[in-house]
């Protein structure tokens, strides 16, 4: 039977709504479950296939968010196992929420997919390697910035020295079947941020507010440079920045691969932190879309915490991403303008997730920018944190899709500008795929190009 056909059994609203599942029965435990006040609200109307990234690319039902709502409600049904065929689909998913602005019905898939992803970690067995590399990273590098600062001094070894160049021209990458991902690598800068932690950088000119930076884990050492330009760009206008000390990564890598305790440990953190009572701020402020999306979901993370969900809610409340927390404010006029035309690749976790559209564009066009739009704004670049890694064959497809638009409009534009640090590396290796030699640049890069 295809997967289409079984998704029929289900399809239309009212009366053919599956029903409320016998929680003895489910595959699903625990904490983290998807429920069924978030996966009732689909009606299988199937309007998001078409905004669906791994649906354009495969064409499969069970590739699509209805699919995967489906095989949820089957999982809770007791008629799905939580295994090999639940987990490929599952994991398949660019978590980018392109069906939730798609969605007439409001389902909130991401919160689906998070949950689905808890539970495949809780009662999924992955092979041996995968385990130990997953452990690696997400146990031991991105909660110790120590260990995280060790290992890109390592890495900026292996770029620097004529290591990278001599593994390039081998035959080695292609052998492993690892060249793209070792593109796909950050370029370590040679300073990190990490110095930066603790440190108030007053406002230049009169004093217009006062925001909390979250500076991100991996940006500290592959996108300081851009966390030196935010702070700079903040204080040019009249913003007094606090690098909260204390802060931790923000747990948004941890939460889209399942591991949603140890995000609510890392969030009961940067709670601790940012809202410990001796600083006043008027937003705390991010640079990287994907860590605002988490950032801004503390309270639904920690809703079940007696301690903390008060102060979640209060937390989420102040999250800006940093081009929200500049237009609101007005950005003051630039001492020269930008040239040139540009085109913004939206972010999806600000697009989708965050539902900013607007501030990137108006910032650009303040500065004097004219941006063309790219064909399917909606459409994600296929970077999704470490997707680009973990499923590295769907993500180059999704890649050239999204090259192909930018193809379609490269004759007229002179840089691509975006506003998150994990699009900025998949479209760099993007332009390399495609022969195309346009700058990729973060709109807080291009801003700042205006005042210095
Ligand atoms: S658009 Fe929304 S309601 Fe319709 S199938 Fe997709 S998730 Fe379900
Ligand atoms: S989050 Fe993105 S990839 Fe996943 S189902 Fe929705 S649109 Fe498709």
């Amino acid at each position: 039977m295809s997967d289409l056909v079984q998704i029929e059994k289900h399809e239309g609203g009212g009366d053919n709504l599956p029903h409320e599942p016998a929680c003895a029965a489910s595959n699903f435990s625990g904490q983290d479950r998807p429920t069924w006040d978030l996966y009732s609200t689909c009606i299988h109307c199937g309007l998001c296939l078409n905004h669906c990234p791994t649906y354009r690319t495969l064409g499969t039902e069970m590739d699509s968010p209805r699919g995967r709502i489906y095989q949820v409600l089957q999982v809770d049904e007791g008629r799905l196992p939580i295994a090999e065929s639940f987990v490929t689909h599952i994991d398949r998913c660019l978590g980018c929420v392109a069906c939730e602005t798609a969605c007439p019905s409001g389902v909130q898939y991401g919160r689906i997919v998070e949950r689905a992803r808890a539970q495949i970690e809780t009662h999924y067995k992955r092979p041996m390697i995968e385990r130990f590399v997953r452990w690696v990273f997400y146990e031991k590098l991105l909660k110790d910035f120590h260990r995280l600062a060790q290992a890109a001094r390592l890495l900026r070894f292996y770029q620097e020295s004529s290591l990278q160049r001599w593994v390039r021209k081998s035959r080695v990458l292609k052998l492993l079947g690892v060249e793209d991902v070792e593109r796909l690598s950050p370029h370590i800068d040679p300073d990190f941020f990490f110095e930066e932690i603790g440190m108030l950088i007053p406002a230049s000119g009169e004093v217009r507010g006062r925001v909390g930076f979250h500076a991100g884990c991996i940006a500290n050492v592959a996108f300081s440079r851009l966390n030196y330009a935010t702070v700079r760009l903040l204080s040019m206008n009249g913003v007094e920045v606090y690098v909260t000390p204390r802060q931790r990564c923000c747990g948004a890598l941890h939460s889209h691969a399942g591991y949603r305790e140890d995000a609510r440990k890392l969030a009961r953190k940067n709670i601790d932190t940012f809202l410990d009572g001796s600083q006043h701020y008027d937003a705390i402020v991010t640079n990287a879309a994907g860590c605002g999306s988490t950032l801004k979901e503390y309270d639904d993370l920690l809703a079940d915490d007696p301690q903390y969900a008060e102060r979640a809610r209060e937390f989420t409340s102040k999250v800006k991403d940093v081009t929200e927390f500049i237009a609101g404010l007005g950005m003051r006029e630039p001492q020269k303008k930008l040239s040139g035309k540009f085109t913004y690749q939206d972010p999806c976790h600000l697009a989708h997730a965050q539902k900013v559209r607007s501030a990137p564009r108006e910032l650009l066009k303040a500065a004097g920018a004219e941006i063309v739009e790219l064909p399917h704004w909606d459409q994600c670049c296929g970077s999704a944190g470490t997707y680009n890694v973990a499923q590295n064959e769907l993500s180059m497809k999704i890649l050239d899709a999204k090259m192909d638009d930018v193809r379609a409009v490269s004759a007229s534009i002179s840089t691509v500008v975006t506003a998150n640090v994990g699009c900025m590396l998949q479209l760099r290796a993007g332009m390399e795929r495609a022969n195309l030699n346009l700058p990729v640049k973060h709109v807080i890069e291009v801003l700042n190009e205006c005042y210095f």
